[in-house]
């Protein structure tokens, strides 16, 4: 095995150039594969699909399902360490590879951030050093849980403890009754029911945190949901009161410690009412990667949460990333695909480009897309994130790069 630091450009014990491994070929894999590759780093992807984002731009793609033994053993022999871009991967497949190589985050990190109920169990475990908890909340595994609820919990939100994302695998209840169809619906899987909390504002935190335990914390996310998904994050100073962004740091520093985690970790936080007059937060859930929300960093930040990413797995210092631009990122759902130029009368039955042109002629603005090859309504497709001197300008940047693309008007 390779002394780490794994020095990007060199030559590993096999005779081979040091390569990094990415488990799932998203686009949060494809922009890992980015910056490892502007880094001088070769790159491997695993991932079932022959067109995903990341295989079509890593020096080689495993093209298996995630527990292949074969693609595992081929991805193990390969690289020197491997990370991972979602956190459905099998925890088994990542506890396999860790036999033979360095993986990052762990897979027992990993499994955590995998159920709901576990990763709520952690926040109540860290909630004394962190002093953040989670919503209040109850497990629903058999029917004797459901009948058990109590009535504090309700209207609610119940979700699945495991394979959620964007939204889905959640249903919202207001009544006991609603909550048996909902856990009917959700097919009586194991399932965690969540007081609706009123939210003020939601934001999240990216911590990158060494196998020697240094951490670096990004500034905090502003993060504004449409549907169920993540549709505008906003950092600049006082987007998020300072007081609560700095606890909402300490938490997210107090979280990856009490893991032991190594890697990119995002935690998300509501903020609600505290009932005194003031405001509170409560920690939501973790993504044990680069996460929607720090898509910013790219382009305001001088380190990239991918970055970050890169020097975390190869075991290289974690320099304190510094952002030097007030920032919004807007996500690009396929929808846009259908609707070009915001005329949501005349949709478009086939898939137009939307009007890249005149966005990109607006001043700071930075397009990423992630080479999907299609288009559909909720698929993320890229994201854009904007830069200016002030968020002044940011801000009517953004303003006019949404009315060209037909979205929402900032709130
Ligand atoms: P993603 O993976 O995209 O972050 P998810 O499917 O894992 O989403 P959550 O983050 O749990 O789901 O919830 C999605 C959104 O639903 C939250 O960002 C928030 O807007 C709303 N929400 C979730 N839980 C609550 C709650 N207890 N009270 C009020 N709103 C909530
Ligand atoms: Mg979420």
């Amino acid at each position: 095995m390779n002394a780490f630091p794994l020095l990007p450009g060199a030559v590993n014990d096999r005779g081979q150039p040091v390569t990094l491994g990415v488990m799932g070929g998203g686009q949060l894999g494809r922009m890992f594969v980015q910056a490892a590759q502007a880094m001088g780093y070769v790159t491997v992807v695993l991932d079932p699909d022959p067109a995903s984002p990341a295989g079509l731009v890593a020096h080689h793609h495993v093209c298996t399902a995630y527990d292949d033994p074969q693609g595992l053993a081929e991805l193990a022999g390969r690289c020197d360490a491997i990370t991972t871009e979602f956190e459905n991967v099998p925890a088994q497949a990542l506890r396999a590879l860790a036999q033979q190589r360095p993986v990052a985050p762990s897979a027992d990190c990993v499994a955590v951030a995998q159920d709901r109920l576990q990763e709520k169990a952690h926040f109540v475990q860290c909630a004394p050093i962190s002093g953040v908890h989670p919503a209040p909340h109850a497990a629903i595994d058999n029917p004797a849980q459901l009948a058990a609820v109590p009535e504090a919990l309700l209207p609610g939100i119940l979700k699945t403890a495991r394979l959620g994302y964007d939204g889905k695998g959640q249903v919202r209840v207001r009544t006991r009754e609603e909550l048996a169809a909902a856990w009917a619906q959700l097919g009586r899987v194991s399932c965690v029911l969540e007081k609706m909390l009123p939210l003020r504002s939601e934001c999240s935190v990216l911590v990158a945190r060494g196998a020697d335990g240094q951490v670096v914390t990004f500034p905090v996310q502003k993060n504004t949901h449409h549907d169920g998904i993540l549709a505008i994050t906003e950092v600049r100073e006082g987007a998020v009161p300072a007081e609560l962004a700095a606890r909402a740091q300490a938490s997210t520093v107090a979280i990856a410690h009490h893991l032991g985690y190594v890697g990119v970790l995002c935690v998300e936080y509501f903020v609600v009412d505290d009932g005194r007059g003031g405001l509170d937060l409560v920690v939501n859930e973790m993504a044990p990667r680069p996460h929607n929300s720090g898509h910013y960093s790219q382009n305001a930040c001088d380190l990239s949460q991918f970055e970050a990413q890169v020097r975390a797995l190869a075991g290289l210092p974690l320099a304190a990333p510094r952002q030097h631009s007030p920032t919004i990122m807007i996500n690009l759902l396929g929808d846009l695909w259908f609707n070009p130029n915001g005329v949501r009368a005349q949709a478009a039955a086939q898939p137009v480009s939307p009007p890249w042109a005149e966005v990109l002629a607006l001043p700071g603005t930075h397009l990423h897309l992630y080479g999907k090859l299609s288009a559909r309504r909720g698929r993320k497709m890229g994201h854009l994130n904007i830069t200016g001197e002030t968020f002044g300008q940011v801000h009517d940047t953004a303003a006019r790069a949404l009315a060209l693309l037909g979205l929402p008007p900032l709130e």
